[in-house]
């Protein structure tokens, strides 16, 4: 609910009431609803049908990662995962355009998939400009729970560093100028016990690309680092290569077939996401170096209509879906599959990593 009333309504009160007009106990009762935002398309049911099944996908997870804090004894966290559970449970409908608020958390598979989508609208137009960019995977060895805020911290630094270096060398003639995106991931070893910090690059060139390994792996040192786990290779198709690149934080929930590579289905460790989530808090995930993107001009467009005009859907866990408050209907008809059911049922673990 917002806090203030939409100044339009105040205004109209305050004439009201001064006009002395005999209704006004009846205009009272007339409501609004600020609306913010485009909105989605009501009738593109295929969309509305994902976000029903990362909206199952995102509860289950937050929940088990409630659970994990609480079993850990931190329970300072729990706010954001329950306000990821929450995320989207009202919508409303205004003239076959869907509002609704976001919580805009990493660890919301509902709002890193538009994150996603706007990196990609982002970014794609520029990354295909590049005549032959490479796709580069810079690695440290694995480590345990207990170090990993740490050493992602010190991933970030290694890399701003490298960076630098490379600058300061292209500008005294000496070197390619370094231009590419990155983004951070963490996997966990649920056989080891350990984690594996990564960065994931797109850069302009193979120069730029063999440049950052050597300085990666100059830097680190054979102990941390070694040559055989750095990667990199031609992009061939760009699209897919960015996907690849963004995809973190929204594998894991989103996409069931990532749960289970090959035949057996993995399980989602809570508590070792909670780990990754709590190490990665500080850092931005994505980010660019070397280039800028095209100015957009950003637009809030907000408006403030009768509440008569709009209809409001509610999300019914019972029914993994929004049931409309005026008729009763469900909004996208969504069904998960038997196979998701099991996956989310009885492949959660919340132990103590
Ligand atoms: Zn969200």
């Amino acid at each position: 609910m917002d806090k203030q009333t939409p100044k339009p309504l105040q205004e109209a009160v305050h004439t009201l009431a001064q006009n002395g007009t005999t209704d006004f106990k009846s205009f009272l009762q007339f409501e609004e609803k600020t609306v913010i935002g485009n909105g989605s398309d009501l009738s593109d049911l295929k969309m509305w049908k994902g976000r029903a099944k990362r909206k199952i996908i995102s509860q289950t997870m937050n929940l088990s990662l409630v659970t994990a804090v609480e079993n850990k004894g931190e329970p300072e966290r729990k706010q954001g995962y329950w306000n990821a559970y929450h995320c989207q449970e009202r919508l409303t409908n205004h003239n076959g355009r869907i509002h609704s608020k976001y919580c805009k958390n990493r660890f919301c598979p509902i709002c890193s998939s538009i994150r996603k989508a706007k990196i990609i609208n982002q970014y794609l137009p520029v990354l295909k400009t590049w005549e032959a960019p490479y796709f580069v995977t810079l690695t440290v060895r694995s480590v345990p729970a207990k170090n990993l805020k740490k050493w992602i911290g010190g991933f970030k630094e290694a890399f701003t560093k490298i960076l630098g270096r490379l600058k300061k060398r292209h500008q005294r003639g000496k070197g390619v100028r370094p231009v590419g995106i990155q983004s951070l991931e963490c996997n966990f070893n649920p056989g080891k016990r350990t984690y594996n910090p990564h960065f994931h690059l797109i850069v302009q060139s193979e120069a730029v690309a063999e440049a950052i390994i050597k300085e990666w792996l100059l830097l680190w040192t054979p102990k941390h680092a070694i040559k055989k786990c750095q990667d990199k290779q031609s992009v061939r198709n760009m699209e897919e290569c960015l996907i690849e690149v963004i995809k973190y934080s929204t594998k894991i929930f989103t996409d069931p077939d990532v749960m289970k590579k090959g035949k057996v289905p993995q399980k989602v460790y809570a508590a070792a996401l909670d780990n990754i989530f709590q190490a990665l808090e500080p850092h931005r995930i994505f980010d660019r170096f070397g280039f800028n993107l095209p100015k957009v001009e950003k637009q809030c467009n907000i408006q403030t209509v009768p509440d008569t005009q709009c209809e409001d859907f509610i999300y019914a866990v019972e029914v993994y879906d929004w049931i409309s408050e005026k008729t009763g209907e469900r909004l996208t008809g969504y069904a998960p599959t038997a196979e998701l059911h099991w996956l989310l049922s009885d492949n959660m673990d919340t132990d103590l990593e």
